[in-house]
């Protein structure tokens, strides 16, 4: 990459302006203004530069969506076409567009065989608040209007919208907002690394059979006929990073059945291939009902989110519209002209370059390279991944697991560090757990590089702590 880019750019006084200005998500003001934004002006493939002219390997790619990686000439080529052409129109009333028709039929051909039509949004948030409402419309279409409580676990997070973000289940989400909201219920997520011990559950099958459990006495207990829809992540992400335990969510599934409660696959970080396959759900032995993508749709080039409506429900809402009946939901922006180019281009890429099958490919030894790098060090208490997803759980002591107290705020602190080493990772709400997600195309070479760079990062905070 060009390595004079950060000097075109005044770094201080962006700094200053973005801290008399800008209102930045999740972030303590009073550490913007003390501690000055980041600022990114320029990157390529899994590198970003920032206004002052430092490079670093982005591991999280963005927040967990540049899966082709920066600077890919096809898709900002097809952005530009498309909005030269017919740059947006809206989907209301039956109207379309040529790029979201071809996505449409697209994304069905690659989405599992029980899908049967795609509904656009802009976010991962407005594609699980696009789930409530039709798990409710698709209730009230059978006359079961009751039937609209929803289950989602403790930590998960599903977005920050009045709806998504009572599904979430982390803490800072909730807190000083008085949500979640009376239909959301959540149960525990699944924590092999510290639940299952506390559970008494000494086996993966033990464990998921304790959890099905779980939710079996929880939807007794609210009243099966007021419970629509189960919704989960197949691989938790911001929650920990939690890949399921074995036979998981086949025992889930038996008890939807039995409850008749729809299961909603939460894909907005897991679809598009992040852990291997096209879509984790499939994988896991999830037979979802809806599956919610975002993210890794466009790369992160434009913001677009699908839902893949599965056949059950789609037939209900086909047999609804004969009576007139009209799902009253939509966004100015449901399919985007220019965002469906986008993601068009990106899929084309993911296809031709085989980005799916290289995750798989290399997934062992991106595990092996941190497993070597920093799974001895003494506040790393596990390491946990599925295809390019890894979390990273820091703890006070490896043996007995004890944490350290949150006013250290490690994973922070680690991330931080991690930043004068040249690396980019996050460390998750709420937890001690440093996520990694590089983009699929990162090297071998750069995975090496963000081995070491976390491993000094942690080696600098556990000096400190001493
Ligand atoms: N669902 C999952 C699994 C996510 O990880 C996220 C964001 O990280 C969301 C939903 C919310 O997406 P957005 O931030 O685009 O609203």
């Amino acid at each position: 990459m060009n390595e004079h880019v950060g000097q075109e750019f005044d770094n201080a006084a962006l700094v200053s302006s973005d801290r008399g200005s800008f209102f930045h998500p999740f972030t303590a003001i009073a550490d913007q203004q003390a501690n000055g934004a980041l600022v990114m002006v320029e990157a390529k493939g899994s590198r970003i530069i920032d206004a002052s002219g430092k490079e670093f390997i982005d591991a999280a790619a963005g927040l967990w969506c540049v899966n082709v990686g920066y600077g890919r000439r096809e898709i900002s080529d097809a952005i530009a076409a498309q909005s030269q052409k017919l740059p947006y129109f809206h989907s209301f009333n039956g109207i379309s567009n040529e790029p979201s028709i071809r996505l449409s039929e697209k994304l069905l051909s690659l989405a599992p065989k029980s899908m049967r039509r795609v509904f656009y949004g802009s976010s991962g948030s407005d594609a699980n608040d696009t789930a409530v409402k039709m798990l409710w419309y698709y209730n009230i279409c059978r006359g079961k209007p009751e039937k609209r409580k929803i289950i989602s676990r403790d930590y998960a997070y599903h977005g920050v919208s009045v709806a998504s973000g009572s599904l979430s289940g982390i803490p800072m989400v909730h807190q000083n907002f008085g949500i979640p909201l009376d239909f959301a219920r959540h149960v525990s997520r699944p924590d092999l690394y510290r639940d299952a011990p506390l559970r008494q559950c000494h086996t993966e099958e033990a464990y998921s059979a304790y959890l099905a459990n779980e939710l079996d006495q929880m939807i007794r207990a609210e009243g099966a006929d007021t419970v629509a829809g189960f919704v989960a992540e197949p691989v938790m992400g911001t929650g920990g990073v939690l890949p399921p335990p074995r036979g998981y969510f086949q025992e889930i599934q038996k008890v939807l059945n039995l409850y008749d409660v729809r299961l909603v696959a939460d894909e907005v970080i897991t679809g598009y291939g992040r852990t291997g396959t096209w879509f984790a759900s499939e994988a896991c032995g999830m037979k979802p009902d809806l599956i919610l993508t975002a993210k890794g749709l466009t790369s992160g080039y434009l913001p677009l989110s699908a839902v893949f409506v599965g056949d059950q429900i789609w037939s209900v809402f086909e047999e609804a519209s004969k009576d007139g009946r009209v799902f009253a939901h939509g966004f100015t922006y449901s399919g985007h002209p220019t965002c469906a180019a986008a993601a068009l281009a990106n899929l084309e890429i993911i296809e031709r370059e085989g980005l799916v099958e290289h995750v798989a490919a290399i997934a062992g030894d991106f595990r092996a390279a941190f497993d070597a790098a920093i799974g001895g060090c003494a506040i790393v208490g596990e390491i946990r991944s599925a295809g390019l997803m890894m979390g990273v759980e820091l703890v006070a002591d490896r043996d007995t697991k004890a944490k350290l107290p949150a006013t250290a705020k490690i994973a922070g602190r680690v991330a931080t560090a991690a930043r004068r080493h040249g690396v980019l990772v996050r460390g998750l709400p709420n937890s001690d757990i440093i996520a990694l997600s590089p983009p699929f195309i990162v090297t071998e070479e750069e995975i090496a590089l963000i081995a070491t760079g976390l491993r000094n990062a942690i080696e600098d905070v556990t000096q400190e702590l001493r």
